[in-house]
């Protein structure tokens, strides 16, 4: 099967291409068709299987078809993990005049604040910075209310660093009706418990 074969348009294939991704891997066969069918979905697989395309190639094909209806918001335990995710959005959705915004200690808060208001399409996100920035009023709450895709990447690590009280918070934030799309390298206790919580009749892949 190619890119086209998973039912990714014309031009993603043409970006995929660009970039040398010329045949897909299999984390992304097993998931790619999932999500666009709408499924919520749990991906078991490593770094550097292609997991981060296997999301972000769905999401942008559904940005591009309704631009002000999408917001997809990716949650990953480490700083540079958020980084090189956001810099992937950024290569895949470069035709499309994407719009991604990391938030992330370290980085002033007023101005992530500010780079919210510009309603970014796509935000990658560690779990504590962000709930710092919902506490502090900075107009997050009401841009996470129309989120239409939550990516948990390296859930269980996520699930591990966070404290629970701040992805219970986060949660709390997001609309009922979103896809979940989880990832991680093993499934856990506490990834079973989010399974139960908060997905529906999720497809699972394993490789
Ligand atoms: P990840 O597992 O998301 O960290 O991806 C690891 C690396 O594989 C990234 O640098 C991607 O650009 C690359 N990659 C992802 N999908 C493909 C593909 N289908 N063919 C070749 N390289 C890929």
């Amino acid at each position: 099967t190619d890119f086209k074969g998973l039912g990714l348009s014309e031009w993603l294939c043409g970006v995929c291409k660009s970039l040398g991704m010329h045949t897909p891997t299999e984390v992304q066969r097993g998931c790619i068709p999932a999500i666009l069918q709408g499924r919520d979905v749990i991906g078991l697989a490593q770094t550097g299987s292609g997991k981060t395309a296997a999301f972000a190639l769905p999401i942008l094909q559904t940005l591009a078809k309704d631009p002000y209806g999408v917001f997809a918001l990716a949650l990953t335990p480490t700083r540079e993990l958020a980084v090189q995710i956001s810099e992937q959005f950024h290569a895949l959705g470069a035709g499309m005049r994407l719009k991604e915004l990391v938030v992330i200690g370290g980085v002033d808060m007023q101005q992530q604040a500010r780079d919210l208001a510009r309603r970014p399409h796509v935000v990658v996100a560690t779990p504590g910075r962000l709930r710092g920035l919902l506490d502090a009023d900075s107009g997050l709450a009401a841009c996470l209310a129309r989120t239409r895709f939550l990516v948990l990447d390296e859930a269980d690590r996520v699930l591990d660093t966070t404290f629970e009280d701040d992805l219970r918070r986060i949660l709390s934030c997001l609309p009922e009706d979103r896809q979940t799309l989880l990832f991680s390298a093993t499934m856990t206790r506490s990834l079973i418990a989010l399974q139960k919580a908060s997905l529906q009749d999720a497809h699972v892949f394993q490789a």
